[in-house]
């Protein structure tokens, strides 16, 4: 049965589904989108982070039916239900697991941190430069990371805070944004019209177009390859040689359980200093991953199995061609310690 709900998470009018047995609520959130909460994952509603989190990962409707949605069910079942739909079954769509963990590792660490995202966020809004961004309180509160609730003091209790002070919170941030230079808005002196208007400045997308370009001094090497049982070993091999070259292996699927990009993937490819392909099983999520930090002039080291036929367009690239895993942990950590640093 389909009601007229409030949002748990961010307070809108939401359209909400409860199952028969009621041991999960989907909803349809205009601003978190599609998820599911399911009651052995009710706490994760306690999650002051996870209104920003939906609001910048949302599947929404769009014009083709979108099946993806978050959703606490457990990653196993999450696995189980994506194979049936791989095969064609849509009976419980294409579930996104998400958990307190997988949601600290993508929240913003720092105040910069925030901000990059926020201009990320809204240049990929406005579709056109000089675009204006319309958001309304609920989406502007997520957008900004404004915290709904908070432990009560006396009570220990989460509480939802009162509208005046996230209010308050969400100027201070635009102000901040205006006076930097990156953003025009009609809020100003405590007065936020509803919905309000954001408008990117030249200086907005300059820094922007910093950001994207930057070449992070991190210690992470984000790994893009085909994943599952059959590539273990080949996974390995490569965590192997990443270590002993003194970096520190990112496999996507360890951090998120989502086969799309998201804005969280590009990160890790922004946050790498390097980015090592295995193009053995022609694995498209792999080319787009290496054209993408090819763009933003990140160093990549490609593998690939001997005797693997490659794209064209990357065949010339200097290769380290493997003929068994064992081979890859030596050959890697040379190839890393002599193109890196
Ligand atoms: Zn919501």
């Amino acid at each position: 049965m389909v009601v007229e709900k409030t949002c748990p998470v961010c307070g809108s009018q939401t359209s909400a589904q409860q199952n028969y047995d009621s041991v999960c609520v989907f909803y349809m959130c205009p601003v978190c989108g599609r998820f599911e909460i399911t009651y052995s994952g009710i706490e994760l509603l306690h999650n002051t982070k996870l209104a920003s989190f939906l609001f910048y990962n949302r599947f929404k409707k769009t014009g083709s039916p979108e099946y993806r949605y978050h959703t606490t069910l457990s990653k196993e079942k999450c696995d189980e239900y994506k194979k049936e739909f791989e095969k064609g079954d849509t009976t419980h769509g294409h579930p996104v697991h998400m958990d307190s963990d997988i949601i600290e590792n993508w929240y913003p660490k720092t105040f910069a941190e925030r901000v990059d995202y926020i201009l990320l966020y809204l240049s990929k809004r406005a579709k056109h430069i000089g675009q204006r961004v319309t958001l309304n309180s609920e989406e502007l509160y997520s957008l900004l990371f404004i915290d709904r609730k908070e432990i009560d003091d006396f009570t220990r209790e989460l509480e939802p805070r009162q509208d005046f002070v996230c209010k308050y919170e969400a100027c201070y941030m635009l102000d901040y944004l205006a006076h930097e230079g990156y953003i025009q808005t009609d809020a100003k002196e405590n007065e936020i019209p509803s919905p309000t208007n954001i408008l990117l400045t030249p200086k907005g997308y300059s820094r922007i177009d910093s950001l994207q370009k930057t070449i992070s001094r991190g210690s992470n090497a984000l790994v893009a390859m085909k994943f599952g049982d059959e590539t273990k070993p080949l996974r390995e091999a490569i965590r192997k040689g990443i270590q002993d070259a003194g970096y520190n292996a990112i496999f996507i699927d360890e951090v998120q359980h989502n086969d799309f990009i998201t804005p969280e993937l590009l990160k890790h490819i922004r946050d790498s200093k390097f980015v090592v392909v295995d193009l053995t099983h022609q694995n498209n999520g792999a080319y787009f991953e290496e054209g993408y930090a090819m763009g933003l002039g990140k160093p990549v080291i490609q593998l690939c199995k001997r005797h693997v036929q490659l794209h064209f367009d990357i065949a010339q690239k200097n290769t380290i061609m493997w003929d068994a895993e064992e081979d890859i942990p030596e050959r890697l950590t040379n190839r890393i310690k002599a193109t890196i640093d």
